[in-house]
């Protein structure tokens, strides 16, 4: 099944490595830090495999998960397809405990190809994980990774590739 233009596959561009700019990384952060006890969480948007923004999705009012209904995940993507930018990954905070995916996160990820970041806010140093599902016959399970953090938003030939949004 192919994915639609909009739906990235990050770690296929560039061999498994993944990039993030800069500016987007301290927003993320600042915005985990301010919904702290509560976890946070985002929508990763870019092209390629660099993610060059992200979308707030509302503060869960529970510690443990999060969860986004319906609707707000839809406009939230509906504004990266706007942007004319991919969807590339998904962040939340785990506010209390390592950046480890949990039961919750391995049952709840529907999206293999995107990029599945979590950063870990139980210890003076935030901690940063980015994962990448992989499928093993009927189960799977999340990978680290590393990823690259970069000053601007490399618009090079692979980010403009095959892969980019087209209008039609
Ligand atoms: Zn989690």
């Amino acid at each position: 099944m192919k994915n639609p233009a909009w739906l990235g596959e990050p770690f296929a561009i560039k061999d498994n490595k993944i990039f993030l700019t800069k500016k987007v990384a301290k927003r993320l952060l600042a915005e985990a830090q301010e919904a702290f006890p509560y976890e946070y969480s985002a929508l990763l948007a870019g092209r390629g495999a660099t993610i060059t923004a992200c979308v707030p999705m509302p503060v869960s009012p529970d510690k443990h998960v999060f969860a986004w209904d319906g609707p707000t995940f839809l406009q939230a993507l509906q504004h990266i397809r706007k942007l004319n930018l991919q969807w590339l990954g998904v962040l939340h905070t785990h506010p209390h405990t390592p950046p480890i995916p949990s039961i919750h996160d391995i049952a709840g990820w529907h999206y293999p190809t995107l990029s599945y970041w979590i950063v870990g806010l139980a210890t003076a140093q935030p901690e940063w994980c980015v994962y990448q599902w992989v499928q093993d016959g009927n189960s799977g399970s999340f990978e680290a990774r590393n990823y690259t953090l970069t000053d601007a938003a490399c618009d090079d030939e692979e980010a403009r590739g095959s892969s980019a949004p087209k209008n039609s």
